[in-house]
């Protein structure tokens, strides 16, 4: 009897309970530049209530319904003389009062202006939160999640979290990396593979086992304390399956469905190919990323509203120096412009990396400001993966010199910049967390290692290290991911091996961290590296000489990826080498006149400093 006394006052509490289970955006601010709020509110049978707002400032422009009655979407314009403070929303059935919902409009902390992006004079640091560093194993588990931590699993959790990156954050600043792009830290509340934070199923929580929203801003501040900027990795085109969306969809057209599972093609190339079928270009983009990855249609204008303004509430909840888009090309395109355009009315110089993991230049630059995107509206999307970079980059130091082949990869893509519409601002990498490690790709070789680094941080660029590879972690995609996603050494109490503290690192990793921090240090004290103009030399017997300059002070690098040992004629680039008079070899203490001659060791990139 007790039971179904129970059970009745639980199914009057679902049927009847008129509270607002959730209002999103959570809150907001006062004074953005852009004065419309929309507010999407999830209650039962809502739609049937009657909205009303009293508070000065605070107008409500409209109301929409949705085909589900569990949903309201509620238009607001916030003056810029409004009151900072809390306001209440009313529902009304007829004259009734059921329930009031308490929204607070904060102060912003600071002007937009102020609100400065990545960019060149930056090194990125990329890290899986949950492979990085245990800093708490209290939030291992946590009961309300589904999937619990088992390190013994490559595939599982394995406790990282914030506090594990906020205890490193010197490791960083020693290290000479200034942006952190962190993998998605937000809830992927997922049976299996939560690990890698892309199926996301809530877009306003940061995932509890990693710590919370508070957690995360103090590490922003943290961080930012010691001049490191925080790239948020963010997921538009798909969320989790297990988001709260999916047991009750606001309208049908909210994802994309088809009557049996249907997945990408994964061809970006379809989208700007001019003999693209619509049926390609419709399974690009409509098509599920995975099972567990339904695919959200941006179409709808609601949706639309939604993403944009998580994004910025992110920006301005947290202070963020970046966002990294995943999977750009696959959402739809007219909606991913208007979204970059509404984060750069509100913040000027921020910047947003859209990952565009395509193969050629062509088709990477596509999405660049969309230079050849035949669109009323281009987007300002400033930065983009340079995915083509890095491909040659892993073939040049393994192959033998030929008209295409060897350092001539680095000369005939680089030579191809002039199809970006500022490849400057391109995000270079040798490695990520879906690619083999450039490591394993040269075969732990050294030498080869050493061109690649040097390489990726003196060419254009911003170059982004992937963890680990500041001391030729390994790790072959060919494995499985989780080969890419190992555990960093140190981070957890008891590993053998402490990067952190020195500790058990075999030698020839020691000696590669030390290359890597010296690398560093050069780029981060000359401009020249991190601006400086390239002009680069058609590459000639194995060899690939290019300049960075800013004007007042130049660097030369020699690359020698032959077998034999070269003695380089300086006079063929005399053009580069004309307004300095002293050079001198990186590691070298002081400068000298510039000789006829310089020597390049086999397997070799060679720093050289060119002063007036
Ligand atoms: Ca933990």
């Amino acid at each position: 009897m007790k039971k179904i006394l129970v059970l009745g006052i639980l199914l009057f509490h679902l049927l009847y309970s008129a509270e607002a289970q959730k209002v999103e955006p959570p809150f907001w601010w006062v004074g953005m530049e852009n004065n419309e709020l929309q507010l999407l509110v999830y209650s039962k049978d809502v739609a049937r209530l009657k909205v009303k707002i009293d508070y000065p400032g605070v107008e409500v422009k409209k109301v929409h319904k949705f085909d589900n009655p569990n949903y309201l979407a509620i238009d607001l314009i916030i003056s810029s003389e409004t009151k900072v403070g809390s306001f209440n929303i009313d529902f009304f059935n007829s004259t009734k009062k059921v329930h009031q919902y308490k929204y607070e409009l904060k102060k912003r902390a600071k002007k937009s202006a102020n609100r400065k992006g990545f960019g060149q004079e930056d090194v990125i640091y990329l890290l899986m939160p949950d492979r990085f560093s245990n800093g708490d194993p209290k939030n291992d588990n946590v009961d309300a999640m589904l999937e619990k931590a088992n390190r013994a699993n490559p595939d599982g959790r394995h406790g990282g979290d914030l506090q594990g990156i906020s205890n490193h954050l010197d490791y960083f600043s020693q290290l000479g990396v200034s942006a952190l792009w962190i993998n998605p830290v937000l809830e992927n509340n997922m049976p299996a593979y939560s690990y890698h934070g892309y199926a996301i199923t809530d877009f306003y929580k940061v995932d509890a086992r990693f710590g919370s929203n508070q957690d995360y801003v103090d590490m922003v501040a943290k961080a930012k304390s010691k001049n490191i900027k925080i790239i948020m990795d963010m997921v538009f085109n798909h969320c989790g399956s297990k988001h709260w969306w999916l047991n009750d969809l606001p309208s049908n057209d909210w994802l994309h469905q088809f009557d049996e599972f249907t997945r990408s093609n994964y061809r970006g190339e379809a989208l700007m190919d001019p003999h693209a079928s619509e049926y390609d270009k419709m399974i690009m983009s409509h098509g599920w990323f995975d099972h567990s990855m339904p695919d959200l249609n941006q179409k709808n204008p609601f949706l639309a509203n939604y993403l944009i303004q998580n994004s910025i509430w992110w920006i301005e909840y947290a202070d963020l120096g970046g966002i990294r888009m995943d999977t750009y090309p696959y959402a739809d395109q007219e909606f991913m412009n208007a979204w970059v355009n509404a984060v750069y009315t509100e913040y000027p110089d921020f910047n947003i990396v859209g990952e565009a993991w395509l193969q050629t230049v062509a088709h990477t630059a596509y999405f660049q400001n969309n230079t050849f995107a035949n669109t009323k509206a281009p987007s300002k999307l400033n930065t983009v993966t340079d995915f083509p970079l890095c491909y040659a980059a892993n073939d040049a130091f393994n192959q033998q010199d030929s008209w295409t082949n060897g350092v001539a990869r680095l000369y005939m893509t680089l030579s191809q910049d002039f199809v970006y519409s500022n490849a400057d601002s391109n995000v270079i990498f040798l490695e990520n967390h879906d690619i083999d490690r450039f490591a394993s790709n040269v075969a732990n070789d050294m030498a080869k290692w050493k061109m690649g680094m040097t390489f990726l941080l003196t060419t254009r660029g911003i170059p982004m290290l992937y963890y680990g590879g500041e001391f030729m972690m390994p790790g072959k995609k060919g494995e499985g991911d989780a080969a890419l996603r190992i555990d960093f050494p140190g981070g957890w109490q008891g590993d053998s091996i402490d990067v952190f503290n020195n500790k058990n690192l075999p030698e020839n990793q020691q000696l590669a961290l030390h290359f890597t921090k010296s690398l560093l240090e050069l780029r981060n004290a000359n401009p020249a590296l991190q601006t400086g103009k390239l002009t680069h030399y058609i590459p000639k017997d194995g060899y690939y000489v290019y300049f960075r300059s800013d004007g007042n002070k130049a660097f030369m690098i020699a690359m020698n990826n032959g077998e034999e040992v070269i003695d380089l004629d300086l006079s063929e680039f005399a053009e580069s080498l004309k307004p300095f008079l002293s050079i001198r070899k990186f590691g070298e203490e002081s400068f000298s006149e510039i000789p006829q001659e310089v020597q390049l060791p086999i397997k070799s990139a060679v720093i050289f400093e060119l002063i007036k």
